[in-house]
């Protein structure tokens, strides 16, 4: 067992301990809490906290990373994100590789990464980084929805299982996946978290509400427009609600466009938000309402989405994003979003997001200035790699 003293611990799920401890005993956590005056190693000026979860990306589109622009219309920016992806046969391994080993370097201890391919199961496999593995379906005139979901739950039981990976089926969004798919996935998603692009651009809530747009515009462009379907004349979920998918093991992915009344419907469902306000940026989706989403109680998670549409897999600037946009939340309840929510929410809450005995004791030490006012503010303003190391 090694006993670890720092500056600061921050177990999460209570209030930062100042020259606390924290004992490991063959990679598990046995104990946090006060110095009570035993051995310790001394790790001097840094915060211990657990290993961060990033609730949103999407690995296999590494290779594309600043290659599709910048926009300032979403369906837009997807056009040109599918062109691109027409160029090539299959998801590149390498930049997987490199993206898994820098959302590592940068503190990342668990990802909810959308895949269409599992190419990237075997390197987070390889590189021991846990994930929720949703595979995500696409059909918006998908003639035989059970058909298209036996088929990816064919795909997951070829898998070698591995304990810290497990995958589920997923839909893409409202405007991409037809109603009796979303039923269809619904239903075998029992016990899952199940992970949707939801309320991202404004020109999702006009598809819902009068079926017209851009969303309808590229459907039709590529020939997968469904003239039987009628817009449902509701908000995101709301819509979801009917399709049966809005429960406490669901994660609504951006929520840029959420009224109040979307949100507290998610509420109380208990639901999770995923935030990933610098892809929204990116993407020109807009800013989503941070300060909003706290205010109501939901539970929030972080996301970086991918690096088609982010800078880095860094979720600590992702959390200097979320300061900037919403000065208002403490950076205590930013830091929970970070850790134990994307956890819980991912399904690994016995596991990871927090430092308490029996769980992984996957845990960072972050570098400290000499004079720190306030060490969760600090940590919410952006940290680099070079200041993380991994606790083993
Ligand atoms: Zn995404």
């Amino acid at each position: 067992m090694i006993r670890y003293r720092a500056a600061w611990i921050l177990p999460i799920d209570r209030p930062p301990i100042a020259g606390g401890v924290v004992a490991i005993d063959r990679g598990v956590i046995v104990g946090v809490g006060e110095h009570d005056g035993g051995a310790v190693q001394e790790l001097g000026k840094v915060a211990i906290l657990p290993g961060l979860v990033n609730a949103h990306t999407h690995l296999e589109l590494s290779w594309m990373r600043g290659q599709v622009p910048r926009s300032t219309s979403m369906p837009a920016w997807v056009a040109s994100l599918m062109a691109l992806r027409r160029t090539v046969s299959h998801e590149p391994p390498e930049p997987i590789v490199e993206a898994i080993r820098e959302a590592r370097t940068a503190g990342t201890a668990l990802v909810g990464d959308v895949t269409n391919t599992f190419a990237t199961y075997e390197p987070l496999h390889d590189r021991g980084l846990s994930a929720a593995l949703f595979r995500e379906l696409l059909g918006f005139s998908a003639p035989d929805p059970d058909a298209a979901v036996a088929a990816a739950l064919r795909q997951i039981a070829e898998l070698t299982p591995v304990a810290w990976l497990r995958p589920s089926v997923v839909p893409h969004a409202p405007y991409s996946v037809s109603p009796a798919l979303l039923r269809a996935i619904a239903k075998a998603s029992a016990g899952r978290p199940l992970s949707i692009h939801l309320g991202e651009s404004a020109q999702e809530i006009e598809f819902l509400r009068s079926g017209t747009g851009e969303w309808r515009a590229l459907l039709e462009s590529l020939g997968v427009w469904n003239p039987s379907w009628t817009p449902p004349g509701c908000g995101p979920v709301e819509y979801l609600e009917r399709q049966g998918l809005v429960n406490d093991r669901l994660l609504a992915v951006h929520g840029v466009r959420f009224g109040d009344e979307d949100i507290s419907r998610l509420r109380a469902a208990a639901a999770t938000i995923v935030t990933c306000p610098r892809s929204n940026r990116w993407t020109g989706a807009g800013e989503p309402p941070i300060e909003r989403f706290y205010g109501s109680g939901v539970r929030v998670a972080v996301g970086t989405d991918s690096l088609a549409s982010v800078e880095d897999l860094n979720l600590f600037h992702e959390l200097a994003e979320i300061r900037r946009l919403a000065p208002s939340v403490p950076a205590r309840q930013l830091l929970d979003s970070a850790t134990r929510a994307g956890a819980e929410a991912l399904g690994f809450g016995a596991d990871l997001g927090t430092i308490s005995a029996g769980k992984r004791a996957e845990l960072l030490a972050v570098r400290l200035p000499s004079r720190v006012a306030d060490v969760e503010e600090y940590l919410v303003a952006g940290v680099e790699p070079a200041a993380i190391s991994w606790l083993s």
